[in-house]
């Protein structure tokens, strides 16, 4: 039964109880009464029932909310990414077949050339590969490997 339901059934139970005190029928009064607690205990419950349902609502809307903010700015730090790389570097396949990023003219210091992982770039991750052991290869410390230069 919902509320409004619960509503009408509770007024006709307080117009049973009037009619019960208008005759002074002992035995509808108490009838009357009965139905007017149990309908009470009903409306009382949805209460209830609502009010945990509004609280779920609340709590899911408050995570939605952060999901929301933390997609937000995950999006402008792709697109800050996304335009860094634009901007500063290209794409370049040295004769071994590595591909990597490395820096355009002018973005390093001192006129050297930094190299980024092409597969950090792809996930929105700006890593430097750096020389490891050998100085013809290059390291991406987040675990792809090394490439031949
Ligand atoms: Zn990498």
């Amino acid at each position: 039964m919902d509320i409004a339901g619960a509503l009408s059934a509770l007024n006709a139970t307080v117009e049973l109880m009037k009619n019960a005190i208008g005759a002074r029928d002992a035995n509808k009064l108490t009838e009357a009464h009965s139905a007017f607690r149990q309908k009470y205990i009903e409306i009382q419950n949805q209460c209830f029932a609502l009010t945990e349902t509004c609280r779920t609502l609340a709590e899911e809307k408050a995570s939605e909310t952060q999901r929301a903010m933390q997609l937000e700015r995950e999006i402008a730090r792709l697109r800050c990414h996304a335009a860094d790389i634009a901007e500063n570097y290209e794409r370049w396949t040295f004769s071994f077949g590595s591909t990597v990023f490395r820096s355009k003219p002018g973005v390093t210091l001192n006129g050297g050339t930094e190299y980024l992982c092409a597969n950090c770039v792809e996930r929105g991750q700006k890593t430097y590969l750096q020389p490891r052991s050998h100085a013809r290869e290059l390291h991406c410390p987040e675990g792809h490997g090394q490439l031949r230069i």
